[in-house]
């Protein structure tokens, strides 16, 4: 489980956040959606100990974190970016390890690429191989698909839910997109503008994923709910 218990966090004379506080069941997909600028990504960065806070946060040890930007080495074969982090833990075995997690996110043959011959959508398969190594009890993603264009986003998500249907890692995500978050979450956090707080949190009533719950009134009502709570604020 993931407990985040009154947080709040000034920047200098800023309020990004106040008295956030939120559950997440052991193996739940959970996301977050809010105006911009509400502070979605501090919030995951407070749960990831990359930002301080006055509150308590109380989590599983082994966790990681999916950048937006994928932020991957330019210099490191896809290989041995996946094999990055294990280098740093001296994981044994990290050369099947990286394997097994590239053949998971169906980027095997593309071992020896560089970053920058991969698409957008390849770099975020990489990043999210370098997190499944690493074998996470959680997982955090901040905004990971918004670089790519709407069909591979669609694809992506569905890649994302059958490997978190796999694993059952504790997941949460950030996204603007409420038909991404409302596809992967079984409850969807809506916060308020800055300073961000919690105003709903959305069962999603979905049993099971497959692309073509989007096309059902189920899901488009689920969505517009939601959409309309965030428009409640323009
Ligand atoms: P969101 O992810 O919802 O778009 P952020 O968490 O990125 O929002 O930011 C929330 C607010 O906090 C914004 O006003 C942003 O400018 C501010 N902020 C975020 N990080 C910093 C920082 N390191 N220093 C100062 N202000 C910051």
């Amino acid at each position: 489980m993931i407990a985040v218990q009154n947080v709040s966090k000034h920047f200098e004379n800023k309020q990004a956040l106040s008295e956030v506080n939120l559950d997440i069941a052991t193996g739940e997909f959970i996301s977050i959606v809010g105006p911009s600028g509400c502070g979605k990504s501090t919030l995951l960065r407070i749960i990831a100990d990359l930002v301080s806070t006055n509150g308590v946060v109380t989590k599983p040890d082994k966790g990681a974190f999916v950048f937006q930007d994928s932020a991957l080495l330019p210099w490191r074969t896809v290989q041995r970016n996946v094999e990055l982090l294990m280098e740093l833990e001296k994981t044994p075995d990290k050369k099947t390890k990286a394997e097994q997690a590239l053949a998971q996110v169906g980027l095997t043959g593309f071992e020896n690429h560089y970053p920058h011959e991969l698409s957008g959508g390849m770099k975020m398969r990489l990043s999210l191989a370098r997190s499944l190594v690493l074998e996470p009890e959680y997982l955090l993603l901040d905004e990971p698909l918004s670089a790519v264009d709407e069909l591979t986003r669609e694809v992506l998500q569905e890649e994302i839910y059958e490997i978190w249907l796999k694993h059952k890692f504790t997941s949460i995500l950030v996204t603007h997109n409420v038909a991404e978050a409302v596809y992967l979450s079984r409850r969807v956090v809506v916060m308020s503008p800055r300073p961000g707080k919690i105003t709903d949190i959305v069962d999603i009533p979905f049993k099971k994923r497959t692309p073509k719950l989007r096309s059902t009134a189920e899901f488009s009502a689920v969505c517009n709910d939601i959409s309309g709570k965030l428009r409640a604020w323009k």
